[in-house]
């Protein structure tokens, strides 16, 4: 399949999203993450995949509307938020682009760059971006995220509330990023309410068919193509997925770049969206993660659809 042009005609997509939930299915590598309590109890035969093109098309295999909490992957959308809201050269300024080798929930990172939240996708700079966001009060801030990811995704959006009162409970470390960002001046808001937002932010409820939805609006230009709503600016999507390109699969960014060739993002759930501009997006979801953080066989997944699917942004031919 070339990497050029648009998706291959319908039927073949579906065949192609068929044959790669048949193929990976039975893959038991990987564990289910267990250091937010509530998460562990996910079984770990769930497999969901979606792929939803600009056209508007949806091709499905699985347990793609099995709900799952988004966790990291809501740190592309609110990233995508707040560039359309300060604008490229305020985020780049205050939250930075460049990955940083080490765990997304790092604390040295921000230690051994004089205070910087380095880039958007990982704890400290998703909570700096968080921060970023215009709103009055903490409750306008939460406001401001579920609506944009509702639209980004085409139906509202609902938080999971006990996987946010297990998060709220032990997250102990993130509260401890937050205070060390505003002790460098580089939060733009209070510490401990900034947290909390971005805790709701991680419980939202999504499904692999959300996640290819929301994938699929920033391949189009930021135009939903279920709704046809303009949800945030062709640039902003730009933007966005180079971020996602360089930092989007935790320490194995490099590695699914080699491989894969698309922007993407993950989250401690299982969750994968994968992203190729112009034609549509995947979305996965399987809760086996292997050591960074990656659902296994949502990696697997999405490297025979790129292939299959011609979705390689570096291939010509
Ligand atoms: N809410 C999780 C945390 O902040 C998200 C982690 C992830 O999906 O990478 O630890």
């Amino acid at each position: 399949q070339s990497s050029t042009g648009a998706l291959p005609p319908g039927r073949r997509v579906d065949e192609l999203v068929t044959a790669a939930h048949a193929r990976y299915a039975s893959d038991d590598s990987g564990v289910v993450a267990d250091y937010i309590p509530v998460l562990g109890q996910a079984d770990p035969s769930w497999f969901g995949l979606s792929v939803v093109g600009v056209d508007g098309g949806v091709h499905e295999a699985g347990d793609t509307g099995i709900p799952f909490t988004i966790q990291s992957i809501s740190k592309a959308f609110v990233f995508a938020l707040a560039c359309q809201a300060i604008g490229h050269e305020r985020v780049h300024e205050r939250v930075g682009v460049n990955n940083t080798g080490l765990a997304f929930n790092s604390v040295i990172a921000v230690e051994l760059n004089a205070g910087s939240p380095m880039n958007p996708m990982v704890n400290p700079g998703a909570i700096a971006t968080t921060a970023l966001l215009p709103a009055a009060t903490s409750d306008e801030r939460w406001a401001v995220v579920c609506d944009g990811l509702s639209r980004f995704a085409g139906r509202p959006l609902e938080l999971d509330d006990e996987v946010y009162r297990s998060e709220s409970e032990t997250n102990h470390r993130n509260r401890a990023i937050a205070q060390l960002l505003h002790s460098y001046g580089r939060l733009d808001a209070d510490a401990d309410e900034t947290v909390d937002v971005y805790t709701r932010q991680c419980a939202l409820a999504v499904d692999a068919h959300d996640l290819a939805v929301m994938g699929a609006t920033l391949a189009d230009g930021g135009v939903n193509p279920l709704t046809g709503e303009q949800v945030v600016p062709a640039e902003v999507c730009r933007d966005t997925l180079a971020v996602l390109a360089s930092c989007g699969m935790y320490e194995r960014s490099g590695e699914w770049l080699f491989e894969i060739g698309l922007p993407a993002k993950s989250g401690v759930s299982g969750g994968i969206v994968a992203v190729s501009p112009g034609k549509g997006a995947v979305g996965a979801f399987s809760p086996r993660l292997d050591a960074a953080g990656n659902s296994v066989r949502g990696q697997r997944a999405c490297a025979y659809l790129s292939r299959a699917l011609g979705l390689n942004l570096f291939a010509s031919a």
